[in-house]
């Protein structure tokens, strides 16, 4: 049997788990592959005009694999995994907008809901549902939920350590302890903001996280930093942001804002997200009050790559121009 996973929103985040998952079930995985001018393309084709752009692209990807001999496309149902917090209400709809988007789903639509109280998305009893369409029995999802956790973790320590998500992946690639050191780049450091599926998606971003190391520039992401230190400023405020992901990208910005860990701060953000339209303001409010530089990047269907190439340089050459002067200090 083989399974097809969307290479797009939160594969970056948790295909981790979903590989080891089906793997150990015995199932083939199967990626959409990079996205391109053509995913896009097909993504906006089926798409209404209003949604953001990573949900266009997902569609896409969505399509691309039916275009192929996958038995199922898996598109989880992604609620909640911490208690009061939840996904974007694109990710609760998934699904649905899977089924009533692309009709040519039908029966391939492989999906069930994730809503549990651990980032650690192991809970067996939320993958029972799958049992009869996969041929197994509740005792292997429990032991394939194990080897999903084991390999979730694994992804986890490999970002804290210092990686990128894009060079975890790469690293779990290797058996464990012989992977890559984390890139270490002395002098200009900038906290780079922006759901996974829009930094690293190097089609969307332009590969920003590449093209600041090509510049000399440090970059720290909010997957680098821990549960603890992401959750010290948020826990603190009389209402924090509903939103799982958007919550994670606020907890960095306020240690990156008020303990200075950073030289500057790139808001990757794709047009059309609602919640970023909150985040956004809450970033640019902790910019002027600690007065390190700011800038949004926003993300369209039409982006082009010189555009994202010319803000990002201009901003580094701003922040260098402005250490020199100031030694970093606020203006
Ligand atoms: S958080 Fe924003 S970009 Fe992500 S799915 Fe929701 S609306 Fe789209």
């Amino acid at each position: 049997m083989k399974i097809g996973i969307p290479r797009a929103l939160l594969h970056y985040y948790y295909s981790p788990f979903w590989v080891s998952f089906f793997e150990e079930l015995g199932v083939e995985v199967v990626f959409s592959g990079s996205t391109d001018k053509k995913t896009v393309d097909l993504g906006v084709g089926i798409s209404v005009p209003e949604i953001c752009v990573p949900i266009k692209i997902f569609n896409g990807h969505v399509l691309k694999l039916l275009n192929t001999d996958v038995d199922y496309v898996f598109i989880p149902r992604m609620a909640s995994i911490e208690k009061g917090k939840y996904f974007c209400p694109k990710f609760m709809g998934l699904p649905d907008m899977a089924k009533h988007s692309i009709p040519d789903i039908g029966g391939r639509l492989l999906t069930m809901d994730v809503q549990t109280r651990s980032e650690n998305i192991a809970t067996p009893e939320m993958y029972y549902s799958l049992a009869d369409r996969l041929g197994v029995s509740e005792k292997q999802i429990r032991l394939a939920c194990k080897a999903g956790a084991r390999n979730f973790k694994r992804f986890l320590k490999l970002c804290i350590e210092g990686r990128t998500v894009s060079e975890a992946f790469e690293a779990l690639k290797v058996p464990d302890g012989q992977a890559k050191p984390p890139v270490k780049i002395d002098g200009l450091k900038i906290g780079l903001l922006g759901y996974v599926y829009d930094v690293y998606d190097e089609f969307v971003s332009m590969d920003v996280t590449g093209r600041l190391r090509q510049l000399g520039v440090g970059v720290l992401t909010f997957e680098m930093l821990s549960r603890q230190e992401l959750s010290r400023y948020v826990r603190k405020m009389k209402k924090s942001l509903f939103w799982t992901f958007s919550d994670k990208l606020l907890g960095a910005a306020y240690k990156m804002f008020r303990e200075r860990t950073v030289d500057g701060v790139i808001h990757v953000t794709a047009f059309g997200c609602g919640p970023d339209s909150f985040l956004g303001k809450l970033l640019e409010i902790e910019s002027e009050d600690s007065g390190i530089p700011f800038m949004t990047v926003r993300i369209d269907e039409h982006t082009g790559e010189n555009h994202l190439q010319t803000r990002v340089e201009a901003f580094v050459d701003m922040l260098k121009r402005r250490n020199r002067t100031t030694g970093g200090e606020s203006l």
